[in-house]
């Protein structure tokens, strides 16, 4: 076995369909739907290219993407024809790269989501001189109030008090924009941010220029939980994706099945399922990075997690899976044990170490007492 150690390793770039990631069980093939949809079409197209060409396991991401999982890596080039042949395939690894952003999943047809994001997606493909940070994306969220502030994003288009506005991670403010100006601002905002030296916007420590601001922002809105099917982990089998017939992603971990009806099926659960409140990164062996195992001790704690309470299972203090705080967050160690910390990152100080898994899922509710 290879040995581990405690520091996980930062490649600072995210895998793409075109630039896939070696990971634990294979070849990691993150897919970014157009407009975050599969049609009916491709859902059970991609369904076949996972049984097939990978290990039939499907992973939602944080961001609203799919990734393959477990493909070998002499049928990357099969995969990557079949996802072509979906209308899932960028054009080269930069256009790829760029278009990095996640979009409210309730747009309807023509809404001003829809048209900002359809515009915004082109103007990233066409922006090739555009060189962002790897994980540095956008979001479109221009419903009636802003459903994406727990997502990672560095440029926000959203909901005002006033308006739509254009705004900056962390920022308390935008720049007032309409459905023909937000994506001329989010560029100009990007070129901008490219003259310093952050990877991220919520690290910025320059200034924002005067014309990125001056409209309010507004509250976070409630997400409305009809239609959405949850799934343990994030985790979708290849065949289940194929029953679900046209979605759209979400950055939940959930998919939204169109037409609302969400069939029966042992592996869907309800949207006020407990296992929802649990997160948990693919871990040790399928993470090469992985510490620790982490889906069965997710598992076991879920039934223990005190209600309105959030728990993230990561297997390095790398936290990919969930890079915000949490209440808890186990945190996997080298020699296969966890750290505990309370309403902070995977790589923040703990409160308690040397946790054995074992005895964490023998007996779920010590951890959550005191
Ligand atoms: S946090 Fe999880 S998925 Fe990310 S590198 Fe560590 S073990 Fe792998």
């Amino acid at each position: 076995m290879t040995p581990q150690t405690a520091s996980p390793i930062v490649k600072g770039w995210c895998p793409g369909a075109l630039r896939p990631m070696m990971s634990g069980d294979g070849y990691l093939v993150r897919i970014r739907p157009p407009m975050g949809r599969l049609s009916m079409r491709q859902a059970s197209g991609v369904a076949a290219l996972s049984a097939r060409f990978g290990s039939g396991l499907i992973d939602l991401s944080a961001r609203a993407n799919l990734q393959l999982r477990g493909v070998a890596e002499p049928a990357l080039g099969d995969v990557q024809d079949g996802l072509r042949d979906l209308g899932l395939l960028d054009s080269d690894p930069a256009a790829e790269s760029r278009r990095n952003l996640v979009i409210s999943p309730f747009w309807t047809t023509g809404d001003l989501t829809q048209r900002i994001a359809l515009d915004l997606q082109a103007a990233l493909v066409d922006a090739v001189d555009l060189d962002l940070p790897g994980k540095f994306g956008f979001a479109v969220d221009c419903g009636a109030a802003p459903l994406l502030r727990e997502t990672s994003a560095d440029i926000r288009i959203e909901r005002g008090r006033d308006g739509l506005i254009c705004r900056a991670d962390g920022a308390g403010e935008g720049c007032a924009v309409n459905a023909d100006t937000a994506v001329t601002v989010a560029l100009d905002m990007a070129r901008w941010f490219r003259t310093g030296t952050e990877k991220r916007m919520a690290r910025l420590v320059r200034p924002l220029p005067h014309r990125f601001k001056g409209a309010e922002a507004r509250p976070a809105g409630t997400v409305d939980r009809t239609g959405l099917a949850g799934f343990a982990f994030g985790r979708i089998r290849a065949e289940v994706l194929a029953a679900l017939g046209t979605v759209r992603l979400t950055p939940w971990r959930m998919l939204l099945v169109e037409g609302g009806v969400v069939p029966d099926h042992p592996d869907i659960l309800r949207p006020d399922d407990p296992v929802l409140r649990v997160s948990a990164c693919p871990g040790a062996p399928d993470c090469a990075q992985g510490l620790v195992a982490t889906r069965e001790v997710a598992k076991a704690l879920a039934g223990a997690l005190p209600p309105g309470k959030g728990l993230h299972v990561s297997g390095c203090a790398k936290g990919c899976a969930h890079p915000r705080p949490q209440d808890y967050t186990l945190t996997g160690q080298s020699g296969g044990r966890f750290v505990l910390i309370r309403n902070g990152c995977a790589g923040d100080a703990p409160v308690r170490s040397d946790l054995d898994p074992c005895a964490l899922i023998a007996a779920p509710h010590e951890l959550f007492e005191g």
